[in-house]
């Protein structure tokens, strides 16, 4: 998987130019016969510009990746982005398939997970990377890991339907309980891993070596300065995964 860094263009050229940019990646990537598929951002697509230019780039996109073969992941970016972000990815549902990021951290992320089974669109969920409020968001890591792990449950249920059941997540706790409660239902529901590029590589590679599916999510971009130091800037505990990371 890949996403190029960036996000709130202020020129609808350089949305454009995003768009341009992951068309040519579809085409390069299915040149190459590989199994990557893209991960993009509305605000980096013009969302705040042009709402229907935005919407467009995303259908576009979404046809595109089904003719060759992959799938568009849309990311969730701050919540004042969440309802349009679900609208649009509906929107595009009705060309292509397509699947959205959810976060775990947002108390409303179970009422939008069910909308988005419901609808065939697939589901990376996620913790949330964001600084938010208490009314919109929890607070405590042990609350957001619980909500994590109960809306994977829903998640593997509605797998066994065709439902694309998706954890992006480093954490090897949960990913274990994922994985036990999986085991636990007759059949296996077919669910997958994804992790950021270069992070917990070990983890990656045993997951992998135990029969899990696992994609690797590569972040790129002459953005990526600007985006890394505004992640720390915004959740300070990012800070110390770095650290860790780099140390180990
Ligand atoms: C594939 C993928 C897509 C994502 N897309 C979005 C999105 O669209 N919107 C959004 O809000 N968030 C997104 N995120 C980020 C996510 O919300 C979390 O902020 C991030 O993954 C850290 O949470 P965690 O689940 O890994 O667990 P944590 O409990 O936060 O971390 C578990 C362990 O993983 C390691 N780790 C985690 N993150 C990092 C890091 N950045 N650098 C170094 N080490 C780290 C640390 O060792 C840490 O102890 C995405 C994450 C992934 C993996």
């Amino acid at each position: 998987m890949y996403t190029r860094l960036g996000e709130n263009v202020s020129d609808p050229a350089e949305a454009d130019a995003v768009a341009r940019h992951y068309h040519d990646a579809i085409d390069r990537i299915h040149a190459q016969h590989a199994d990557c598929e893209p991960s993009v951002k509305l605000t980096q697509l013009g969302l705040d510009l042009d709402r229907t230019r935005a919407v467009a780039h995303v259908r576009a996109l979404a046809e595109h990746a089904q003719a060759c073969g992959t799938y568009l992941w849309v990311d969730m970016e701050q919540s004042p982005y969440v309802d349009t972000t679900l609208d649009i990815v509906r929107e595009a549902r009705a060309v292509a398939p397509v699947g959205v990021c959810l976060q775990a951290y947002l108390h409303r992320t179970a009422d939008d997970l069910a909308r988005m089974v419901s609808r065939g669109i697939g589901v990376r969920l996620v913790k949330g990377a964001y600084k938010e409020l208490p009314d919109v968001a929890l607070q405590k890591k042990s609350d957001v890991d619980e909500h994590y792990f109960t809306l994977a449950r829903t998640m593997l249920s509605a797998a066994a339907g065709g439902f694309r059941a998706v954890f992006g997540t480093h954490d090897t706790a949960l990913i274990a309980r994922i994985r036990a409660h999986a085991g636990s239902i007759n059949p296996a529901p077919r669910h997958e891993f994804h992790l950021l590029y270069g992070i917990q590589r070990d983890q990656q590679r045993v997951l992998a070596s135990k029969g899990a599916h696992v994609r690797v999510l590569i972040a790129y971009g002459d953005y990526w300065f600007p985006w890394y130091m505004r992640r720390l800037a915004e959740r300070p505990a990012n800070v110390w995964f770095v650290v860790k990371n780099i140390m180990g």
